[in-house]
């Protein structure tokens, strides 16, 4: 038998649950990131007419259906 003062029981029965809600709490988190890279990836501002556009390509720059200009994927850092 394992013998456990008050305190320690009580420590035991708010200390797992609150671990488990922490880790779901944190995986769901993790998840949701996720997903909204994956989103923002998708959305392209094209550099030259300004229109935008969703694209689900593996394409790395793909081209804007208004001016056919190829455009690179998410916030550009490129200077000019
Ligand atoms: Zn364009």
């Amino acid at each position: 038998m394992i013998e456990l003062t008050l305190e320690e029981l009580s420590l035991w029965l708010l200390g797992v649950p609150l671990l488990g809600i922490g880790i779901v709490v944190f995986l769901a988190t993790l998840n949701r990131r996720a997903r909204v890279r994956l989103r923002k990836r998708e959305i392209v501002t094209c550099r030259v007419c300004g229109h935008v556009y969703k694209d689900q390509t593996k394409e790395r720059a793909p081209q804007c259906p208004e001016c056919g200009r190829a455009n690179d994927r998410g916030d550009s850092r490129r200077l000019g």
